[in-house]
C-alpha cells in the first residue's frame, strides 16, 4: 500500500480565512490520494457556526481538523484593526499550535510539511524549530504576492504616501499601477496596519515556498518575474534554500460549500434566471460582507433602473463603512429591501430580481442567462467570474480589491470601471456613470465584443490549467512530489 504523506495546515481565525486553505487542501488530496491533511484552527471568542458547518462538508478520511481552544475576547482589544485581532489571536494560540504540530510529528507517519495562512506567519518559526518544511498559502493573485514581495523595496525607495505619487508604480512583471489603487493597507504608511503588514512581508523568506491562487495563463509575466526573482535569490545565497513559488489555481469552492451561508434563495434565483434570455442578466454582488452607503445604494438602484438592463442584485443593508458586514453579521438582521428607493421594486419587477444579503453565487455565474458581473473584485469572486466566462463591471470597496480591479481592467481587459465623482457626496459613483458602464458591457458593440472574446479565452485557459496535464495541476504535483518521502 502507498505510504501516506501527512501535512498540517494552519488557518487563521474566521470563516473567510478557513475556506480558501481548505479548498486548496481538498484539491491536493483529490489529486494525490496518498496525502492526508490535518487543519489546525485558532479562534477568537468561539469557533463560528459557519466554520463548523463547512468542516462537516469535508472528506473526513482525507482531511481532519483540530479546533484549538478559542482565545477569550477580553485578551485582545476590540478597538484595534481586524488584521491586528487576527494576528494576535494566532500569536496567543502559538503554544497550542506548537503542541499539536509536535504531537503530529511524533506519530509514526510523521509530518512532511505545514502550510500556513497569510495571517498565521508566526507559526513558521515552529516549523524551523520542529525541522519541518513550511509553506505559505496566499489565496490571492500572483500580482498581490509580487506586490508583497516588492513592498520592502517600495517602502525604502518612496518617501511620500503612495497615493500622492504622480507616476505609476512598476512592480516587476505587473501592470503599472497608481499608488491610490494599491491595497488599502498601503494607503496610510503611519498606521499600525501598514507596520504589521511590513513585518509580515519580512517573514516570507523564512518559508520554503509560497503557493498562490492564480494560473500561468492569467498572469504569465508576473509569475515569470516571480520565478526569476527566486532564481536570482538562489544565485545570491547559494547554500540557503530559496522560497519556491507555486501557481496552483484557479481554486474556487466546490460541492455545496458555496451555499453554506445561503439562506434558501438558491431555487428562487435559478428559477428566475431560467426565464431570462441568454446572457441578458447583470449579476450584482459585493461579496460576503461589502456594503454601500445609503446614498450610494440609492444611486446604484437608479443606475440599474436607468440602464434598462435585466439584473439580479444581492442587496445588503447600507453602512458608512464598506467592510462593515464583513466584521459584523448582525447588520444582516435589518431588511435590506427597506433601504431601496421608494417604488424601485415595483418599477423594475419585470426585469430585476433583488435578493437580500446572500445568493448562491457560483450557480448564478454558471447560468447561461448571466452576461455580466458587477463585482467588488474580491479574489474569489474574480476567479469565479473568470472560470465561468462572465465579464465584469468593477466596483472595488476595500482590502486589495482596487488592485484586482486594475488587473481586470488594464491588465486582462475584461472589465469596465465606472468611476466615482470625487466632488459629489464624498466620492460617489453617480447613476448616469453606472448606467453607461452597464450599457457598455451588456450591449453588443466593439468594446463589449472584445471584452467577451477575452473573457471566453480566459475561461478556456482556466479550464486548461486544471486539466490532468494543465499547468496548475502539474505545479501542484511538483509540490506533492517534493514532499513525498520527507
Ligand atoms: N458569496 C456567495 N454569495 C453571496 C456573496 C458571496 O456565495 O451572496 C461567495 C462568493 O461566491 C465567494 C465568496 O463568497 O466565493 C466571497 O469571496 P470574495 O473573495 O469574492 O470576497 P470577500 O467576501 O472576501 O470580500
Amino acid at each position: 500500500m502507498e505510504k501516506t504523506t501527512r501535512i498540517a495546515v494552519v488557518a487563521s481565525p474566521g470563516f473567510s480565512h478557513l475556506v480558501p486553505i481548505l479548498e486548496f487542501s481538498k484539491r491536493l488530496v483529490h489529486l494525490h490520494p496518498d496525502f492526508h491533511v490535518t487543519c489546525i484552527i485558532p479562534a477568537l471568542g468561539s469557533h463560528p457556526p459557519s466554520s463548523i458547518a463547512y468542516l462537516q462538508s469535508l472528506p473526513h478520511s482525507k482531511i481532519d481538523s483540530i479546533l484549538l481552544e478559542p482565545i477569550p475576547k477580553h485578551k485582545i482589544s476590540q478597538d484595534e484593526v481586524t488584521a491586528y485581532q487576527i494576528e494576535t489571536t494566532v500569536n496567543l494560540s502559538l503554544p497550542f499550535i506548537h503542541r499539536e504540530l509536535k504531537s503530529l510529528k511524533s506519530k509514526s507517519a510523521g509530518l512532511a510539511a505545514f502550510v500556513v495562512d497569510i495571517f498565521a506567519l508566526d507559526a513558521l518559526a515552529i516549523a524551523s524549530d520542529l525541522e519541518v518544511f513550511s509553506y505559505i498559502y496566499l489565496p490571492q493573485a500572483a500580482m498581490i504576492f509580487s506586490l508583497y514581495n516588492y513592498s520592502l523595496t517600495l517602502d525604502e525607495t518612496v518617501s511620500s504616501e503612495f497615493r500622492d505619487l504622480k507616476e505609476l508604480i512598476k512592480i516587476p512583471g505587473c501592470v503599472p499601477i497608481h499608488g491610490r489603487d494599491l491595497p488599502l493597507v498601503f494607503q496610510d504608511r503611519s498606521g499600525l496596519s501598514y507596520k504589521m503588514f511590513l513585518e509580515r512581508c519580512r517573514k516570507f523568506s523564512s518559508a520554503d515556498g509560497v503557493l498562490f491562487n492564480s494560473f500561468e495563463a492569467l498572469e504569465p509575466e508576473t509569475i515569470r518575474a516571480l520565478r526569476e526573482e527566486t532564481l536570482n535569490q538562489a544565485k545570491k545565497e547559494e547554500e540557503k534554500t530559496t522560497t519556491q513559488v507555486y501557481a496552483v489555481g484557479p481554486i474556487i469552492q466546490s460541492g455545496s460549500s458555496n451555499e453554506i451561508n445561503g439562506s434558501g434563495h438558491s431555487d428562487y434565483c435559478l428559477t428566475w434566471l431560467n426565464n431570462q434570455p441568454e446572457r441578458s442578466v447583470l449579476y450584482v454582488s459585493f461579496g460576503s460582507g461589502g456594503t454601500l452607503s445609503q446614498d450610494q445604494l440609492n444611486e446604484l438602484a437608479h443606475g440599474l433602473e436607468l440602464s434598462e438592463a435585466r439584473f439580479l442584485w444581492v442587496v445588503r443593508a447600507p453602512s458608512k463603512v464598506s467592510s462593515a458586514a464583513y466584521l459584523d453579521n448582525t447588520l444582516n438582521e435589518n431588511n435590506p429591501l427597506d433601504f431601496l428607493p421608494e417604488g424601485f421594486l415595483e418599477r423594475t419587477k419585470e426585469r430585476g430580481l433583488v435578493v437580500p444579503s446572500w445568493a448562491p453565487q457560483i450557480p448564478i455565474l454558471k447560468h447561461s442567462s448571466v452576461g455580466g458581473f458587477l463585482s467588488h473584485c474580491g479574489w474569489n469572486s474574480t476567479l469565479e467570474g473568470i472560470i465561468h466566462g462572465v465579464p465584469f463591471i468593477t466596483w472595488p470597496l476595500f482590502a486589495e480589491q482596487r488592485t484586482n480591479a486594475v488587473l481586470l481592467v488594464h491588465g486582462l481587459k475584461v472589465a469596465v470601471w465606472p468611476k466615482a465623482n470625487e466632488d459629489a457626496n464624498g466620492g460617489i459613483v453617480e447613476r448616469k456613470e453606472i448606467a453607461e458602464a452597464i450599457r457598455r458591457l451588456m450591449m453588443e458593440g466593439e468594446e463589449s465584443d472584445g471584452i467577451r472574446e477575452r473573457i471566453n479565452a480566459l475561461k478556456l485557459e482556466a479550464d486548461n490549467a486544471l486539466k490532468e496535464d494543465g499547468a496548475s495541476t502539474m505545479t501542484l504535483s511538483a509540490f506533492a512530489y517534493s514532499l513525498r518521502g520527507k
